[in-house]
């Protein structure tokens, strides 16, 4: 029997050989008896121990058993101990004021022994019982606490290797923002210390453009809005740059549901963040640069791009050889205001040979400050030198636009007072920039060069074809008195007289050459102009036609006029027979000596003239291409021509509004269709003079 499972009885009797009396009954194995010889001497022992049972004489002086037994009920420590009371008889009246006062049984006297044994051990079991329940109670309940430590232990210990070794930062937040813990990859992104951390909030490095958003978002967490908070933001690291964070926040709880801190995570996503802005940079640079061939029209926007996503200034200076420094300018800064000063700045270093010769470098330069290699290289003035500082001259890249071993100028990007770092990744990207910038730079080049030399051979072809022509002129002249109603004045032969004819014939010939020649030039220099009147397009057919007869005849081809409606429009005369002469020309040239068939019939616009041959026909690859100067679709071994007929026919066309179509099949003849309208615009009416003189 152990310590715990002795039963202690407290026996209050004020005569001793009652007490004793009692003693011998119960000395019981197990059982501990404590006396008491007064009400009074019993509530003190009560006060100090437990007790199984209380044995209690009703009849005592000063205070009797029914007093005693109500005292003892009354404290808390032990109005549950069974009070069994001793009487003298069994008295009704006895009997319900013991119960009153909190008896639970009764022993009337004199004792019998094994009642009282029987009644007391009843007692005594219960209380072994009760307390054997309560320790087990006790046992369970101490095995649940410390299971309980244990899990709430080891879930401490993982959310702490999770807290230190997540790779994101976390931090606890405080309601006024301050940080009350954080993880070691927290500090890690921000730059600072964990102790420096904790003297730091929130609203101390967030960007000041991020901060307003920011605390709007902490406030609809505390107010129950939102269950959390997740946004790009920048922070500010300890050494001034800007840190661009994935960041979640949440509120934080105890076990009664009461918010105890917020919890922000953050991932650093200012990789990321660049390598697409990288992107969007290098894809938008393109995009402008493919608006123009002309760099020069869309180089600022390229430099006020880059300003917006790397720098805070740049000056790109790309050769120019129409510029008077060789060199076309394109600046943008940040501050819109201080775009005039960049500009400034530009032109006053083109001003410094120095720096000229260094925009023919070919290396790419890192700088931590362009202050210093201004004053070391440059030799700038102060006021030069003054307004760099102005600008603000902190870290620089200057990257030269080479393209295929050739440098074509230079880009310099410059952190002003923005503090921001220009390293290693953004030269990478200034790299790809300036390569980009070359290549359009190179391509605006040779488009101008290509321009240039189309001019110049325009200009060619126009003092080619009236210098062939003017002496022609007289030629023709001498001609016609020859052939002339007075050319036996000048006693021809009739054999010379047939020399003279083809001679004749090959000067007109000439003339035609010549002057699709002039149209070309002219059409190239926008000098076409129409001179209408009031024409009818079947009538220009059968002139022409009748001008083709002995061409017709040497080729043996028959000329089919089945259908001609008279269509009357206004429209220039001249330049309508040069049409139906260039289409009707090449269905004899190319007709193969088959029939060719000409319709003229009245549209609801105007008149529709249709040529037709049976002759070699044109590879449907070669239909649109045909109308384009100087393009052919026979070999030129084969049949004679410039390709210049059919381009110059569409260009008189398309002056009087009207539309040139052609069907064709190889081997098997060509079909093609000229509409008018029986309007021509009034601008295209307008006449130009010059060419009248000289097709007239
Ligand atoms: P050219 O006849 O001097 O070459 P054109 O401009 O009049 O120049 O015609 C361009 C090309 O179109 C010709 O070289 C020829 O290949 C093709 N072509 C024009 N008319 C016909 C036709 N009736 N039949 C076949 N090919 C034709």
């Amino acid at each position: 029997m152990t310590g715990d499972d002795i039963a202690t009885i407290l026996i209050v009797d004020d005569r001793d050989e009652n007490v004793l009396a009692l003693e011998v009954m119960l000395s019981l194995p197990g059982v501990e008896i404590v006396t008491a010889r007064s009400g009074r001497e019993a509530l003190r022992l009560i006060l100090k121990q437990e007790f199984a049972v209380i044995l209690l004489d009703v009849l005592m002086p000063t205070m009797d058993g029914f007093e005693t037994a109500r005292l003892i009920r009354m404290r808390e420590a032990s109005k549950r101990i069974p009070i069994i009371f001793l009487t003298a008889g069994p008295e009704l009246d006895l009997v319900s004021e013991a119960y009153a006062a909190g008896a639970v049984d009764f022993l009337v006297k004199p004792l019998n022994p094994e009642i009282v044994k029987a009644k007391v051990a009843v007692f005594v079991e219960l209380y072994r019982m009760t307390r054997q329940i309560r320790r087990q109670e006790e046992a369970l309940r101490l095995a649940e606490r410390q299971r309980g430590e244990a899990a709430l232990k080891e879930s401490d210990a993982l959310y702490e290797a999770s807290f230190n070794a997540a790779p994101v930062g976390i931090a606890h937040t405080s309601f006024e923002g301050r940080w009350l813990r954080v993880n070691p990859r927290f500090c890690q992104i921000l730059g600072y210390s964990p102790e420096a951390c904790l003297q730091l909030g929130f609203r101390d490095v967030t960007h000041p453009e991020d901060l307003a958003e920011e605390i709007a978002g902490f406030a609809e967490l505390i107010a129950g809005k939102i269950g959390t908070y997740h946004r790009e933001k920048r922070y500010l690291h300890k050494l001034g740059h800007t840190v661009w964070l994935d960041l979640t926040g949440s509120l934080v709880y105890d076990h009664a549901g009461k918010a105890k801190h917020f919890i922000a995570v953050i991932e650093d996503v200012t990789d990321r963040r660049r390598t697409d802005e990288r992107q969007r940079l290098l894809a938008g640079t393109g995009q402008i640069l493919l608006r123009s061939l002309d760099h020069r029209v869309t180089i600022e926007d390229v430099a006020r791009l880059v300003t917006a996503s790397l720098c805070d200034w740049c000056i790109i200076a790309t050769v120019d050889r129409t510029a008077e420094s060789g060199y076309h300018l394109a600046v943008a800064h940040a501050d819109h205001r201080m775009g005039t000063p960049v500009l400034e700045l530009g032109r006053r270093l083109l001003d410094s040979p120095a720096f000229c010769r260094s925009l023919g470098s070919d290396c790419a330069e890192m700088l931590t400050d362009l202050g210093t290699r201004a004053a070391d290289a440059w030799h700038l003035d102060d006021g030069t030198a003054g307004l760099l500082q102005k600008l603000g001259c902190g870290s620089t890249l200057v990257v030269p636009l080479a393209f295929r071993e050739e440098v074509l100028g230079q880009i310099m990007l410059v952190s002003g007072h923005s503090g921001r770092r220009l390293g290693a990744i953004e030269l990478a990207t200034a790299q790809e920039l300036a390569q980009r910038i070359a290549m359009g730079v190179e391509h605006g080049r040779l488009y101008h060069e290509a321009q240039e030399a189309i001019r110049v051979r325009d200009e060619f072809l126009s003092i080619a074809s009236h210098e062939l022509r003017t002496p022609l002129t007289p030629l023709q002249i001498h001609f016609q008195r020859l052939l002339g109603p007075r050319r036996n004045e000048a006693q021809v032969t009739p054999e010379l007289q047939r020399i003279l004819e083809r001679c004749e014939r090959q000067v007109h010939r000439l003339q035609a050459l010549i002057d699709n020649l002039l149209d070309v030039s002219r059409i190239s220099s926008g000098r076409l102009r129409l001179q209408t009147e009031t024409v009818d397009l079947a009538e220009i057919v059968r002139e022409v036609s009748g001008r083709f007869a002995e061409e017709l005849a040497a080729a043996e081809c028959q000329l089919v006029l089945a259908s001609l409606t008279s269509v009357v429009g206004q429209w220039d005369r001249l330049r309508l027979e040069q049409v139906v002469t260039n289409v009707l020309g090449n269905a004899i040239k190319y007709g193969g000596g088959k029939p060719i068939e000409i319709t003229v019939d009245e549209t609801r616009e105007g008149g529709r003239l249709r040529i037709a041959d049976h002759g070699i026909g044109i590879d449907s690859a070669d239909l649109d291409r045909i109308f384009q100067r100087f393009q052919r679709a026979v070999s030129s071994r084969s049949y004679g021509g410039m390709g210049l007929g059919l381009y110059i026919t569409r260009q008189i066309i398309d002056a009087h509004c009207g539309s040139i179509q052609v069907e064709s099949n190889l081997g098997a003849g060509s079909v093609f269709v000229v509409q008018l309208p029986r309007q021509t615009p009034a601008l295209a009416r307008m006449d130009s003079g010059p060419h009248r003189a000289a097709s007239a």
